[in-house]
């Protein structure tokens, strides 16, 4: 494909230093601001004590080639500002383009549209020159009227003069026509317009023996090509539908399209911008309403330079064009090439339509990168680079701005001096809680100091960014207040966060100002600028007020049907999951991966459409990186094992953009028994990385040791009955089943309906099915799950004698970690209460033998272990062994019970202790019958129950 001329650099819209910075370096520029005390001698004479004064700041910019320090200054942004133009003056970048003045301009636009006309253009290769040749072939009064809108968008030059002249053209393309309409008044003796049509032509016609010499390359053929277009009709009632330009080399193409519109010829066809891919030539075409020409004669009456259209604004094509589309429209990609009369040409299809339109949201462009359009959604976190799949956040949000007319997003990243070692909470475990104050103290969340050298060089980054205008104006401001290890964590992370809200925004679209300001605000977004409607929203279609609130509504909704419903409540149906169960499931942080097909089919009737499959689809669970109804079906699938279901959830938009074929699916959504049909299949799924480090490390793996550890303490302890808290999957009961012990009774509490059902299947085959193997050598007579929270005291199971609880308290927040306690020991009250726990102070030796992501210097042990993440992103918190040494002494000595440690993996004695840490709590004294009068009698639910034949 061709490139366009730049002969005129396009005008810069003015950049602010940093903003200069970041275009020449991204994220290589790093902004390290440090607080200054200046010392100020008191006035008092006499009295010589020093006063601390304001907080100032300064800011030292380091770049690739140089660093830089600024002077210094009361706010930090003006410390960074100034650094900056320190620096691109040292670097001597940028000199300023002079843009010509208005004035000047105007003059150039007169000379450039005169030069459009003359011999020498004419047989230059310019995008241009094909149009104005290819109007000399036409026949009679036709032969030579140039359309007025091919000269204001195949030309770059003109379209840069006239943004000199005014700006607005930016937002406003179609003012360029009324600009060259002036300029060319003033060229009458040479070239002539029409009061009613858009073109212009020269007064006397080119030299013949130019034109025999055009003629002479010609050679004449009748070839006739087929491009494929689209419709979309001005009325959002009528769908938008396929259709087929027949050209044959002889006619001008711009003519056929206008026979398609219902016109003549080309006179008054409009071409909007270039749409999609930068280097596109992808175009919307329609006539140019009456009322449209008379504005442009009566030279702006009403003293702005704006041109009203009057006339019925097609919805569809403004919001998806950001310009003004009056009545029906054609999208095509179409154009002459640099030389002779070659068209080049690309079809465009109803698909293609709605994968452009899906491009414009967070969500559709992510969509488009995983080529899983029905399956994915932006995911809500970014955990770790291994585990994202398709386009990056920061990539995602480049592409948002390019599509939305916006300048490149403005990354900055704030260093901040790591001093003392912070809780480490948050997404991925990776993030840190910092005080507001820049960078200088860090509160220490879970109360952990650990005392670091003085020049710890280690530091934290926190990403902000801006989005701007195409003209430089600040629109919105993210500053999520998280840190991280790793610039690039703080960047994905920020650019998430922008492009979460942005997705929540498209997915309702038009809300009142003020909510979109609050919404902001819960995502560390400020919204600087009432326009953002126009500017991403809904295009500049809204921009002259020409689309009022409810025809907003009626564009969104017939642009993006999607359901906002989030339950599964009656979307899925008929469910069946076949195929024998191997107990190998997807959990939170593990990476399934299926092999699924998505249908249209109808009820009843035997028509089935497949819309979109995929081989290998590999996902992160408990991000919402799947529409959440394929999730929630495949955490309930073990590998090996085939899902079917259907759902009524029909996304219109969706299904056109990823169906091959657009012909049959109108008639297939309108039945009303049509829904969507999926299969999926679970190939293998890849362990969470806890699991991932601890394999790596322990043989056998860690949560075995954990289970061994319990068994050995129900075997000393001759329990007969036993509960495990937070059983998840039930992987100790399932264990406890193996061993030869004297327990008789056994339950398990969780809230995770998931993990549930996970247990209860397992336990159910292994007691059930096998009831053989699973009756005659365990002496379990029942076995019991139950739903609900383990801090609600659920009186059923008062007085077990033995309580596990592995691996549950840091899913937990902290104060609930501590309520559990104490509802262990004051309302269950088992005679031994078993609790395990990561120990963080580990994570230093789990995460080193990680392979190179983590790439750590082997320096000491502290500065590793602040850089340390936690296991799992599910995890609340970790605790060092002092931190859970406190707990449990605390809680045991509040609850009258002795308490001694443990663990498994490592050793006690062996720097950073265990890899699990072990609490045993022991109750030595009797419990006397009655001391459950006081409580609530408050029952957790059965949700599954195995009670042995009595024989
Ligand atoms: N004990 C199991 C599971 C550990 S995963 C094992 O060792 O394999 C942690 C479990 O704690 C999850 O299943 C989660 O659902 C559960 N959990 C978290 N908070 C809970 C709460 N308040 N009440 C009950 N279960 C909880
Ligand atoms: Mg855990």
């Amino acid at each position: 494909m061709e490139t366009r001329e730049h002969v005129v650099a396009p005008k810069k819209p003015i950049l602010t230093p940093k903003a200069i910075i970041h275009q020449n370096f991204g994220n290589k520029a790093c902004y390290v601001v440090e607080e200054v005390k200046e010392v100020h001698q008191t006035e008092c004479p006499g009295l010589n004590i020093p006063q601390m004064g304001p907080c100032l700041y300064r800011c030292t910019l380091q770049l690739p080639e140089l660093s830089v320090i600024s002077g210094i200054f009361k706010k930090k942004k003006d410390a960074e500002q100034s650094a900056a133009e320190i620096a691109i003056e040292k670097l001597g970048i940028c000199p300023e383009t002079i843009d010509p003045t208005p004035q000047e301009a105007q003059e150039s636009l007169v000379a450039r549209i005169a030069y459009i006309f003359s011999e020498k253009f004419l047989i230059c290769d310019h995008p241009l020159s094909g149009h104005i040749r290819a109007t000399l072939w036409r026949e009679g009064d036709l032969c030579g009227l140039v359309p007025l809108s091919v000269i204001a968008v195949y030309d770059a030059k003109i379209f840069s003069l006239c943004r000199c002249i005014n700006p607005e053209v930016e937002s406003d393309p179609f003012l360029v026509i009324s600009y060259i309409m002036r300029a060319t008044a003033n060229l009458y003796q040479f070239l002539a317009t029409s009061e009613r049509h858009l073109w212009i032509r020269r007064q006397s016609p080119y030299p013949q023996d130019i034109i025999e010499s055009l003629m002479k390359e010609d050679d004449g053929s009748q070839e006739c090509i087929q491009v494929a277009a689209i419709r979309i009709p001005s009325s959002v009632e009528q769908s938008i539908e396929d259709l087929t330009l027949h050209i044959s080399l002889k006619e001008y193409y711009l003519d056929i399209i206008a026979n398609e519109l219902g016109f003549q010829d080309a006179a008054n066809i409009l071409i909007s911008r270039s749409l999609g891919k930068a280097s596109s030539e992808t175009r919307l075409f329609f006539a140019a309403p009456k009322s449209y020409l008379l504005d442009l004669y009566s030279n702006f009456p009403n003293g702005k330079e704006t041109l009203y259209f009057k006339g019925s604004l097609n919805a569809r094509a403004s919001y998806f064009a950001g310009q003004n589309i009056i009545g029906d429209a054609i999208l095509a990609t179409i154009g002459y090439t640099r030389k002779s009369r070659d068209l080049f040409y690309e079809d465009v299809t109803v698909r293609l339509y709605y994968r452009m339109l899906l491009g414009k949201t967070p969500g559709g462009i992510y969509k488009l990168s995983r080529e899983a359009i029905l399956a994915s959604e932006l995911p809500s976190k970014f955990t770790t680079r291994a585990n994202w799949r398709g386009s990056l956040p920061r990539d995602i949000l480049c592409m948002f701005c390019r599509q939305h007319r916006l300048s490149e997003p403005l990354f900055s990243i704030t260093c901040h001096p790591f001093n003392t070692l912070s809780g480490l909470s948050g997404l991925s475990g990776s993030c840190l809680k910092v005080a507001e104050s820049c960078g200088n103290v860090i509160e220490s969340v879970n109360g952990v100091s650990v005392t670091t050298p003085k020049s710890s060089d280690s530091e934290l980054f926190k990403c902000e960014i801006k989005l701007f205008s195409r003209r430089g104006d600040l629109i919105l401001q993210c500053s999520p207040k998280d840190c991280y290890k790793k610039q690039n964590d703080a960047i994905q992370n920020a650019s998430l966060k922008l492009l979460s809200w942005l997705n929540k925004c498209f997915k309702s679209m038009i809300v009142p100002f003020e909510q979109l300001c609050q919404t902001a605000d819960n995502f560390n977004i400020q919204i600087y600028y009432e326009n953002i409607f126009t500017d991403i929203f809904v295009g500049q279609s809204t921009h002259n007020g020409q689309l009022d609130a409810i025809q907003c509504n009626k564009l969104v909704e017939s642009i993006y049907r999607n359901s906002s419903c989030d339950m599964l409540g009656n979307i899925v149906n008929s469910l069946k999951i076949e195929g024998p169960y191997s107990g190998v499931c997807p959990c939170n942080g593990s990476l399934p991966c299926i092999r699924y097909s998505v249908s249209l089919a109808v009820e009843g009737e035997n028509v089935k459409e497949v819309i979109e499959v995929c081989d290998e689809f590999e996902f992160e669970v408990g991000l919402g990186a799947v529409v959440f109804y394929i999730e929630e079906v495949v955490t309930q699938m073990s590998v090996g094992q085939y899902a079917h279901f259907t759902t009524n959830l029909l996304t219109s938009d969706l299904i056109f953009a990823s169906a091959d074929d657009s012909v049959k699916m109108p008639s297939l959504l309108s039945s009303k028994d049509c829904c969507l049909e999926y299969e999926i299949s679970l190939i293998k799924v890849t362990e969470p990385p806890e699991e991932r480090m601890e394999q790596a490390l322990f043989s056998p793996p860690l949560s075995k040791q954990r289970v061994e550890f319990a068994v050995q303490q129900i075997l000393e302890s001759h329990a007969s009955t036993l509960i495990d808290f937070g059983c998840g999957s039930g992987s100790l009961l399932e264990a406890l089943l193996n061993y030869p012990t004297s327990l008789e009774k056994m339950a398990g509490v969780d809230i995770s309906q998931k993990g549930l059902s996970r247990a209860a299947k397992i336990l159910n085959s292994k007691l059930v099915t096998n009831s053989d193997a699973g009756g005659q050598w365990t002496s379990i007579k029942s076995v019991i799950l139950y739903e609900g929270s383990i801090t609600n005291f659920g009186s059923q199971l008062h007085g077990f004698d033995i309580g596990t609880c592995l691996e549950v308290i840091e899913h937990m927040d902290e104060d609930q970690a501590c309520l559990f306690g104490d509802v262990a020991l004051s309302s269950f009250r088992p005679r031994i209460l078993i609790v395990s726990t990561p120990n963080f102070e580990y994570n230093v030796v789990l995460q080193r033998s990680n392979p190179p992501s983590q790439e750590q210097e082997e320096s000491d042990e502290k500065t590793l272990l602040q850089s340390c993440k936690f296991r799992n992103h599910d995890h609340k918190f970790e605790w060092t062994r002092e931190q859970f040494r406190q707990w449990a002494c605390d809680l045991a000595a509040r609850h009258n019970y002795k308490v001694h440690f443990s663990g498994v993996g490592g050793s006690a004695d062996v720097e950073p202790g265990f890899a699990s840490q072990i609490a045993v709590f022991k109750r030595d004294w009797k419990l006397e019958d009655d001391v459950l009068k006081h409580a609530d009698e408050h029952h957790y639910n059965v949700i599954w129950e195995w009670n042995r034949k009595i024989e």
